[in-house]
């Protein structure tokens, strides 16, 4: 089975003023930089995650130290539950980072543009696509 292709739409794929096809190529597509609001959130949600990972550390520490005390277990005991519900607890303390970096991988891009047959110039949006390089406005935004 193959993987779906991910490829990238430009929008507007024309140019406004003399709707002559935008040369974007691939080296250009690659340029195109990630607006304020989608890197707000992925550092948001990276600082989340480093902000989860020692929080976790302490509470699932004091969780155990509560549900285990007065139970007759050794400490190695104590310590196997430990890394075990702190394993445990990993991924929810890396999910938002996860999250936000998987949504500012998908978020539309800008990319400064001009037209070569009329001089405009402005502001494309490059988007991942599913499925086809070159195809404007199907299938939509990848999510
Ligand atoms: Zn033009």
């Amino acid at each position: 089975m193959k993987a779906p292709f991910m490829g990238t739409a430009v929008e507007p794929a024309q140019c406004p003023d003399c709707h002559s096809p935008l040369p974007v190529d691939y080296a250009e597509r690659r340029r195109a930089a990630l607006p304020m609001g989608a890197k707000g959130l992925l550092a948001g949600g990276i600082a989340v995650s480093i902000f989860l990972v020692p929080a976790f550390l302490y509470l699932v520490g004091h969780l155990v130290s509560s549900l285990t005390d007065g139970i007759g277990l050794q400490k190695k005991e104590r310590g196997l539950i430990f890394g075990l519900a702190y394993l445990l607890s990993l991924p929810f303390a890396l999910f938002p980072g996860w999250l936000a970096l998987r949504l500012t991988l998908t978020w539309p891009r800008n990319l400064p543009v001009k037209c070569i047959h009329c001089g405009w110039s402005g502001t494309c949006k490059v988007k991942q696509v599913k499925g086809s390089d070159s195809k404007m406005g199907r299938g939509g935004l990848q999510g």
